[in-house]
């Protein structure tokens, strides 16, 4: 069974934990957006009271020196109503060298003082001498009397106002004071002094801040944008406007408002937009301060750019903010993810493991068991390999037993007849001698010496195959062998009534070997043709010699009752045989056999085709084919 291999979740999650991911992940992007919406809104707040306290601060401190710079000049007509020689002046306008002097003395106290003009007015608002007596636009000869600062002097009070210059064109600030003598009697007139506030606008302008002075009616008449003068900074009504012109106090300008667009998209107070040309200009805040004692106001306004600007860069690094903590976050949780996939593949591979390490410990015991079982086998394979090695050796002893016995038997037995009849034999002669009969003791005792005979040629037969002697071997021509075998069985042929057909054998047919043994196998295996013809009958037998050039064949066929089966299995086995008791020892193939293979060759037996047996015996050619090959 294959091991269940542990299974990690990489990325495909379950719809329901899915969704729930998707919604906390929008409502983190939601909360992001609150939370830079929030920061942006709350800076562009801050920054915008940042702003205003800035702004108050600095009109506080601008309006202060607006109000100390006139102030400077505040008690200057007081101080000049008491001249003496003003005073003289007024009470004697037709005194030419009088204008002269008061016209050298104001142009010095002009000079000295630093102020724009000085002038000396009559009763009836006449210049009679001024500091610019010499310039072009000179203020004498001029009437004023329609100024309100004239007729606020005239009243008794100081006259302050500021405009247009209604000689020179040049706005300025005019402070007036009646000229009496004494205090309490009907002014003879006014002395008022100009002064320029062109330096203050200067500085405003220089400041690069946006700055704006505006009289009681609202009228823009020092700024620090040249554009932004003698506008107002709300319509002006009709009447105010009547009042304006009245006075001369700006010309004749149109006194048009200010192109002021309230802003209330970012939700302040006094957040305008002010028209610089063609362009819609950036958002102002507007702040009010009021300066001095003509009941002016400075008005700044500060550009809000620079908050929302700052804001901007406040929500960017709290949206960037928010997306680290997010990509913080995520990664935290892909992190915790991680750490429990690999906690869930630990333990799934801790399982696997522990179902490994049973799975190898059955294996190992089935193992173990298949093992002892192979032991126990090897085991009694080994005792039934030692019980066949014992009943083999039996075997092989009760087999040799056995060949001895019918060795034994044989022998007895081959050697018990003649010992019988020599027995007989020689009972026979003893009582033949007593007889006298000499004729058949001498009989008797020839066939004594045939049965001795016989024993010696059994014993001659055992040496034969006791001899395990090497056979020299030699070339040996064949012709002359054969024929020696030939005439060796001639006695049994001629006995027998046996012929035997043979061909020609070429005289120079030499083999390897010793003629005598080669004689030997020849003769035994005529014997056993001819003992094998006289049981059928057919007393035919054929001797063929064969060559191939390397082996040299000698075939001796009968035609008497062939070889069974089971005597085939047995031919060459020594002391087997077929014959009769005295009959044969069964050693003589064995004997031939024995020869065969020493010589290098061999003897075969085959079933000879119509009936009979074919008995051949091979042997090697001689490599030289010479007249020493040894002669039979
Ligand atoms: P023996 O002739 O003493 O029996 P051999 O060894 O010569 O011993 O022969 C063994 C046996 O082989 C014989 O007993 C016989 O049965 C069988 N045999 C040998 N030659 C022939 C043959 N030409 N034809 C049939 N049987 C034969």
């Amino acid at each position: 069974m294959p091991y269940a291999r542990p299974v990690l979740h990489q990325g495909n999650l379950p719809p329901r934990t899915a969704q729930r991911r998707a919604l906390t992940a929008l409502l983190a992007l939601l909360a992001c957006v609150a939370l830079v919406g929030s920061v942006y809104g709350w800076s562009v707040r801050s920054g915008t009271r940042q702003l205003h306290r800035d702004a108050e601060r600095r009109l506080a401190f601008l309006s202060n020196d607006l109000a100390s710079a006139l102030d400077k000049y505040d008690t200057l007509p007081a101080v000049l109503a008491s001249h003496t020689e003003l005073v003289a002046t007024l009470r004697d306008a037709s005194d030419a060298g009088q204008r002269q002097r008061v016209n050298e003395l104001l142009e010095r106290l002009a000079q000295e003082t630093h102020v724009n003009a000085v002038y000396l007015m009559d009763a009836g608002g006449t210049t009679v001498a001024a500091s610019n007596w010499r310039t072009p636009r000179s203020f004498v000869g001029q009437n004023y009397a329609f100024r309100p600062y004239f007729r606020q002097a005239s009243e008794g009070g100081t006259g302050r106002f500021y405009a247009v210059g209604a000689t020179t064109g040049e706005p300025g600030y005019f402070l007036a004071r009646a000229v009496r003598q004494p205090l309490t009697a009907p002014p003879l007139g006014v002395v008022a002094v100009k002064i320029s506030l062109d330096d203050i606008e200067a500085n405003w302008a220089r400041s690069g801040e946006r700055l704006a002075l505006l009289d009681a009616h609202g009228v823009v008449f020092l700024a620090s944008r040249p554009s932004w003068k003698f506008h107002g900074m709300d319509p002006l009504p009709g009447e105010v406007l009547a009042v304006i012109r009245s006075a001369q106090q700006y010309g004749d300008r149109a006194l048009q408002p200010l192109p002021l667009q309230p802003l209330a998209s970012l939700g302040f107070e006094g957040l305008v937009q002010l028209a610089e040309g063609a362009r819609p200009g950036p958002a102002l805040l507007v702040h009010r301060q009021p300066v001095g004692r003509m009941d002016w106001t400075l008005v700044s306004f500060s550009d809000v750019g620079e908050v929302q600007h700052l804001a901007r860069g406040y929500a960017i690094a709290t949206a960037f903010g928010c997306g680290f903590v997010l990509l913080g976050l995520q990664h935290a949780r892909l992190r915790r993810r991680g750490d429990e996939e690999r906690r869930i593949a630990r333990r799934a591979l801790e399982r696997a493991d522990a179902q490994l390490e049973q799975r190898i410990g059955q294996r190992t015991a089935v193992l173990l068991e298949a093992n002892h079982e192979l032991a126990r086998k090897l085991a009694e394979i080994d005792c039934t390999q030692r019980t066949l090695r014992a009943t083999q050796d039996e075997l092989v002893q009760a087999g040799k037993l056995a060949v001895l016995g019918q060795m034994a038997a044989s022998i007895t037995h081959e050697i018990n007849q003649p010992l019988t009849a020599l027995r007989a034999l020689n009972d026979n002669a003893v009582v033949l001698l007593e007889r006298g009969d000499q004729p058949a003791v001498r009989g008797n005792l020839q066939l004594v010496d045939a049965l001795a005979q016989r024993i010696g040629g059994i014993v001659s037969q055992l040496k034969g195959f006791a001899r395990k002697d090497d056979l020299r071997q030699e070339p040996v021509a064949l012709a002359p062998v054969i024929d020696m075998a030939v005439a060796l069985v001639a006695a049994n042929v001629q006995q027998e009534g046996v012929r035997i057909e043979r061909a020609a054998v070429d005289a120079a047919l030499v083999v390897q070997g010793q003629a005598v043994r080669i004689e030997q196998v020849l003769v035994n295996l005529l014997r056993n043709a001819i003992d094998a013809s006289r049981l059928t009958g057919d007393r035919h037998i054929e001797l063929q010699v064969r060559s191939d050039g390397n082996m040299v064949s000698v075939a001796v066929a009968d035609r008497g009752p062939g070889i069974a089966p089971d005597v085939r299995e047995r031919l060459f086995e020594p002391f087997f045989t077929t014959k009769a008791a005295g009959q044969g020892l069964g050693l003589g193939l064995a004997i031939s056999a024995s020869i065969a293979n020493a010589l290098g060759g061999t003897l075969t037996a085959q079933d000879r085709p119509g009936g009979g047996t074919i008995f051949t015996l091979s042997m090697r050619a001689a490599c030289v084919n010479s007249p020493e090959a040894t002669q039979a």
